[in-house]
């Protein structure tokens, strides 16, 4: 699909042409004629491609403006390649990947993990000490007896959130700076990148595109985006879900080299006896954390984002935007458990409201 974006950029050239004091008829047609000139043959033909894959578990779509379709190929490949890359390091299903080596082998000694992984831990606890723990990777045991238990459909026992309780903690992963190591004080722990990762994976898809020369693009990971530039002239549209509606939308915001992550309570969950069990869970409890519904923050890096929409969801309404509004560039919005919207203030005015 053509798109002529640049011909309006060639109209300013015109425009400026006109405004040139004291020209002539003639001169003035001569400058009109050769602006068009060059704005017709320079104009480039713009292309938008697409493509669509399973990754992360989730549906990730990746939408790129080119003037060229070689080069949008080419970095719909690097991004994606990228993608599946972090993925192979950070997935915790896959006995053979980066972080589960690292699970394995932190319990006994000092590990040399992947440097992403390593670096990919470090922005963690920078979130779970902004956080006061509310983001925790060290919910590893946790996840697992949830996802046992969405599997059932049944909640786990107290009893066994207290045992799984007892291995989490971040304060108990020791990091070695100089040496780039970790080791786990506490026996039975285990990372799970889940709460961060996926924004990281943005990052770098995004960074795949620019070294292909590509400088707009949207990549959407299952709800949560990244937006590298803007549509041509105008900004991207992205809509924010609403928590109780799969099909509806809350409202919409522009963006322009953002990513917009949301982190919500209906992405994977079961109810049982009437109540919601979801993904994200509060590591001082151990059950799925209650107060909000949904958590959209947006900020200039997604991996940063990603992780601050995981941690505000925990810490509930308030203290969840308290922690939005303090932290430089970064907006968001909280849908609390009623369905209230609340909003950081430098988003007053910027979303458009649906419902
Ligand atoms: P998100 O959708 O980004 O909020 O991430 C949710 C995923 O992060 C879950 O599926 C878990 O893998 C992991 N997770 C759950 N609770 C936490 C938490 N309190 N801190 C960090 N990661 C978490
Ligand atoms: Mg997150």
């Amino acid at each position: 699909m053509g798109r002529s974006v640049r011909s309006r950029g060639g109209g300013c050239a015109i425009r400026r042409a006109l405004n040139l004091p004291g020209c002539g008829g003639l001169l003035l047609a001569m400058v009109v004629g050769a602006a068009l000139l060059v704005h017709l043959s320079a104009r480039p033909r713009w292309h938008r491609l697409q493509e669509t894959r399973l990754l992360m578990g989730t549906q990730v779509d990746v939408t790129v403006l080119v003037s060229d379709h070689e080069q949008g190929d080419r970095g719909l490949r690097a991004c994606f390649g990228e993608m599946e890359r972090i993925q192979a390091l950070m997935n915790i299903y896959s006995e053979g990947s980066q972080i589960s080596k690292l699970n394995r082998l932190a319990r006994q000694q000092w590990v040399v993990p992947h440097p992403e992984v390593f670096w990919l831990v470090q922005r963690s606890l920078e979130s779970s000490r902004a956080s006061d723990g509310a983001f925790d990777i060290s919910v590893g045991p946790l996840v697992r007896i949830w996802r046992e238990a969405r599997r059932r459909g049944v909640p786990p026992s107290t009893l066994e959130v207290q045992a799984a309780l007892a291995h989490v903690g971040y304060t108990t992963i020791d990091v070695d700076p100089k040496g780039q190591r970790l080791r786990f004080l506490n026996e039975g722990m285990s990372l799970d990148l889940g709460g961060i990762a996926k924004g990281y994976a943005l990052d770098k898809g995004a960074e795949a595109l620019r070294r292909e020369g590509i400088q707009q693009a949207l990549l959407n990971a299952g709800g949560d985006i990244l937006a590298l530039g803007g549509k041509g002239k105008d900004p991207w549209i992205i809509g924010i879900r609403d928590p109780r509606d799969p099909n509806g939308l809350l409202g919409s915001l522009e963006a322009r080299d953002v990513a917009v992550i949301t982190s919500g309570d209906y992405e994977r969950f079961f109810v049982y006896e009437g109540k919601r069990y979801h993904h994200i869970l509060d590591p001082r409890t151990g059950f799925p954390s209650r107060g909000c519904r949904s958590v959209t923050v947006v900020g200039p890096r997604a991996t940063e984002a990603d992780a601050l929409a995981t941690a505000a969801f925990v810490m509930g309404p308030s203290s969840g935007l308290a922690l939005l509004e303090h932290r430089p560039g970064v907006e968001g919005i909280v849908v609390d458990e009623r369905g209230r919207k609340s909003l950081t203030s430098g988003l007053e005015g910027k979303v458009k409201w649906l419902r």
